[in-house]
């Protein structure tokens, strides 16, 4: 029965932390796609979907999929979401938490009758982690899950489609994962993973975009050599020139708002404390919410490594491994939640996310939007990842007001049709 929001969130947190005891090692939550302990989990979900007086299967790739429909006829759906499987040792509420607080909110809202029915959709797969291949549920669900990807193999040379015969699906059915063509909206929950929302002392963060990404290797090549008997003139000192490149991405990143720019690997060889490093081989990783400013901050930095590289007579060689866009969430829906958070009576930000979640793969195919809440400690991927209880309440009240705000926009039969 639905109680306080109180209620609800204490059951909330509840319901998470005994997801978390269905692992593959004990004494820690690790729970990669499609493994033994996802049975026991969807297991758990089903019961409470159907609870809520959902309808519950479960598709080809794996998602656990809950439908509740609204009494009013040729309602719209309502898509609410987030994954079920976790990085090795993990916390309880990453992922998770945005599934169990659609199942709360369908418990809540359907003695309300709203016009929308409501699906919840707990991914299988998000953290990349078994596959070294991220997003396989919210992918089957875009329809963009690449049909060769089924063949890539884990670490004990099982494929993706051996994987999703193992655990009793079929991939043939993969075309029926597809996201339903009345589904309207995407609402996204999921803790925030970083320390900003608890640096400003706020529960709540409205998320505007995910940041694009560029990740790129650079090898700087000097020539090894004595470091008693070489003067400093004649050196082609592949380190230093390493050294002045790292410092200036953190001093450019600094000066720019926004801009995360992150050197975290250097390797120097011969790595040795007599001899001048021959060979540097650095990463970079830049992240904006704003796909220019990042390109112009690869072009900046990237000069600034040639510059470094030639005043030495070190060479420089550059390779980009990843080049991910920012993926806006949509403005209409995102302005809604604001106005909904401060309608419940909580302060909230709005604000960019430097990770990616499956709202990023949903938000190019319907609109999308994401509620950040507070993560303690700024800490995720943890064992001692948290929530609290007060947060995840202000969340829900947020919810709540988001559906208000929401159903009239559905009675107006223009807004259905275009979204059709
Ligand atoms: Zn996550």
């Amino acid at each position: 029965m639905p109680g306080t929001n109180k209620d609800c969130a204490t059951c909330i947190i509840a319901r998470c932390r005994e997801i978390a005891t269905h692992t593959e090692v004990p004494g820690e939550i690790t729970r990669r796609f499609l493994t033994p302990p996802m049975h026991a989990v969807h297991a758990l979900l089903h019961q409470w979907m159907e609870a809520a007086g959902m309808t519950v299967h479960t598709d080809a790739i794996g998602n656990l999929r809950g439908l509740w429909l609204s009494p009013v006829a040729n309602a719209p759906r309502l898509v609410i979401g987030s994954h079920l499987d976790t990085v090795p040792n993990a916390g309880a509420f990453d992922g998770i938490l945005g599934v169990v607080m659609g199942i709360t909110i369908v418990e809540e809202l359907r003695e309300r009758q709203p016009p929308f029915s409501i699906e919840v959709i707990g991914f299988s797969e998000e953290e990349g982690v078994r596959f070294s291949k991220a997003f396989l549920g919210s992918l089957a669900v875009a329809g963009k899950l690449d049909p060769e990807t089924l063949q890539r193999t884990d670490q004990d040379g099982v494929s993706i489609a051996e994987a999703i015969y193992n655990y009793g699906l079929d991939p043939a059915n993969l075309p029926a994962a597809v996201l339903s063509r009345d589904a309207f909206a995407y609402l996204e929950f999921h803790i925030e993973q970083g320390p900003i929302l608890e640096s400003e002392g706020i529960s709540l963060g409205i998320v505007e975009a995910l940041v694009g990404q560029t990740r790129m290797q650079l090898l700087f090549e000097g020539h090894a050599n004595h470091a008693g008997t070489t003067p400093m003139h004649l050196r082609h000192d592949a380190m230093a020139a390493a050294a002045e490149f790292v410092v200036a991405v953190e001093a450019y990143a600094t000066a720019h708002e926004g801009l995360v720019a992150t050197v975290g690997k250097l390797e120097a060889s011969p790595g040795v404390g007599n001899v001048i490093a021959g060979r540097v081989k650095t990463s970079l990783d830049i992240r904006h919410a704003d796909d220019n400013t990042r390109r112009a901050a690869v072009d900046a930095l990237t000069q600034i490594a040639k510059t470094a590289a030639t005043r030495r007579g070190v060479t420089l060689t550059l390779r980009t491994e990843m080049e991910q866009s920012a993926v806006p969430l949509d403005p209409h829906l995102t302005t809604l939640l604001h106005r909904a958070a401060a309608q419940a009576g909580y302060p909230s930000r709005r604000m960019t996310s430097g990770a990616g979640h499956d709202a990023m793969i949903l938000a190019p195919t319907i609109p999308s939007t994401m509620l950040f809440l507070r993560s303690p400690g700024g800490l995720s991927h943890h064992p001692d990842e948290a929530v609290l209880p007060q947060d995840v309440e202000a969340a829900l009240a947020t919810a709540m007001e988001f559906l208000a705000l929401l159903s009239p926009e559905l009675s107006d039969d223009k807004t259905k049709d275009s979204h059709a």
